[in-house]
């Protein structure tokens, strides 16, 4: 099954009145928008759905875990997911208009389904704070190893690019271009 079945909503299905649903959101969704950032999820995500004729509700709970690379020491990080969030969608005839309105679609009433990709991603997305380092957020702890290593690396770097420009300024066919420059 593709990510796009998998959170379809069928409209012309769903009852008017209150039902449930139930999603699994996995690295799969992730994949879809060529999110790297997180290297793996599992959250569960139920939704309340309240329908009348022409408004469909949908209050959403997340919870789970998605799994990011510490900024910090570049190891796995597990950050739990706990949230909610809530998606209105407006059903309406030939003339919708565009809208800017957070949280809220405009459909066409003949719509038959709706795929809540986009919406699901962008709520998990959400939850992610901006940094993202062991201790700081999620559990765990940096690996010291890790740190020790990048930080030689950064050093090893940052010397090969001084001692090549030494080495440009003292190379003896420089001086001698100067020197012509010179004349
Ligand atoms: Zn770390």
């Amino acid at each position: 099954m593709s990510v796009e079945d998998t959170y379809l909503l069928n409209i012309r299905t769903l009852p008017i009145g209150e039902s449930e649903g139930e999603y699994l959101i996995t690295k799969e969704l992730f994949d879809k928008f060529n999110n790297t950032d997180i290297i793996s999820a599992n959250v569960d995500c139920k939704v309340k759905i309240d329908r009348t004729d022409r408004i469909i509700s949908l209050f959403f709970s997340f919870r789970g875990v998605i799994s990011v690379l510490c900024d910090r020491c570049l190891e796995p990080l597990n950050l739990n997911i706990m949230a909610k969030d809530v998606l209105y969608m407006k059903l309406g005839d030939e003339n919708i208009q565009e809208n800017e309105e957070d949280n809220v679609v405009y459909l066409h009433e003949r719509e038959m389904k709706f795929d809540l990709s986009q919406f699901l991603y962008e709520s998990v997305l959400s939850q992610k704070p901006f940094r993202c380092v062991h201790g700081e957020v999620g559990e765990g702890e940096c690996n010291a190893e890790m740190i020790e290593r990048i930080e030689k690396q950064n050093v090893e770097t940052s010397n090969n690019y001084l001692s090549d420009n030494n080495n440009k300024e003292l190379d003896p066919r420089w001086e001698a271009l100067k020197k012509i420059d010179n004349l």
